[in-house]
């Protein structure tokens, strides 16, 4: 009797798991959350222009407030043994500016490299070094954005010893080229050297950086900078 009551359930178990409703949900399931992530042969076939619109299509998606929904757990489980991201974007540290919300972008789509103000050094050139020539990226985009505070704290010499005059002299020779007043209350004023400072980032990073420079001349890497809005969550390209 007791046999008979596990076949018999065993047989009812067989038919939910094959039943066509059970098949529907699943599918339903998976469709409606983004478990997929970036193959070798996904990076291999994205080019650089394509790597930009999808960052660009993520960003208006965070706008709207509609970005996907992605299975974490199952992007944790299908990188496990390796990487292969769209891009390298070196953005500010600030909190207002989570890079891969903004661009709605999940478990191994995007390296970020963050520092204050957004400026190349060393450690950070090497970095997108690996990321590009080593990673396979595709794109190098540099992110500023609205009401940097490392920014304003150049503008208006912020002292708070070594470290912080270290980070800061990277953010100078922005406030130097704008000119004029050094006056952190104007936000124009404050914009131009946020998006002035990008653009001379990224004069850095092919200067100091041959190998990226190199990728660039290839086509095989494209390099951008973007600036963030805080009022908005709208990133645009710079020219
Ligand atoms: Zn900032």
């Amino acid at each position: 009797m007791k046999t008979k009551s596990y076949f018999i359930i065993s047989l009812l178990a067989i038919a939910l798991a094959f039943s066509p409703a059970i098949s529907q949900a699943q599918s339903l399931a998976s469709a409606s959350s983004k478990s997929g992530v970036m193959t070798k042969d996904d990076q291999a076939n994205l080019t650089s222009e394509a790597a930009l619109e999808d960052l660009m299509a993520g960003n208006k998606r965070f706008v709207a407030n509609r970005p996907d929904k992605l299975d974490m757990p199952a992007q944790v489980k299908a990188t496990t043994t390796g990487q292969y991201p769209k891009a390298v974007i070196l953005s500010c540290i600030d909190s207002r500016v989570p890079v891969e919300m903004v661009f709605d972008q999940g478990i191994g789509d995007v390296f970020v490299a963050r520092v204050a103000g957004n400026t190349e050094d060393e450690s950070i050139l090497g970095s997108m070094e690996y990321a590009t020539a080593v990673a396979g990226s595709k794109l190098v985009m540099v992110l500023g954005h609205e009401a940097c505070g490392a920014v304003v704290s150049g503008i208006n010499g912020f002292e708070a010893g070594d470290n912080v005059a270290h980070m800061l002299a990277a953010i100078e020779p922005a406030i130097e080229k704008v000119g004029g007043d050094r006056n952190s209350s104007n936000k124009k004023y404050v914009e131009e050297v946020v998006k002035t400072n990008v653009e001379m980032t990224i004069d850095d990073i092919r200067e100091r950086s041959p190998i990226m420079a190199g990728l660039e001349k290839e086509g095989k890497i494209k390099i951008v900078g973007a600036y963030y809005d805080l009022h908005t969550g709208e990133v645009v390209l710079l020219d």
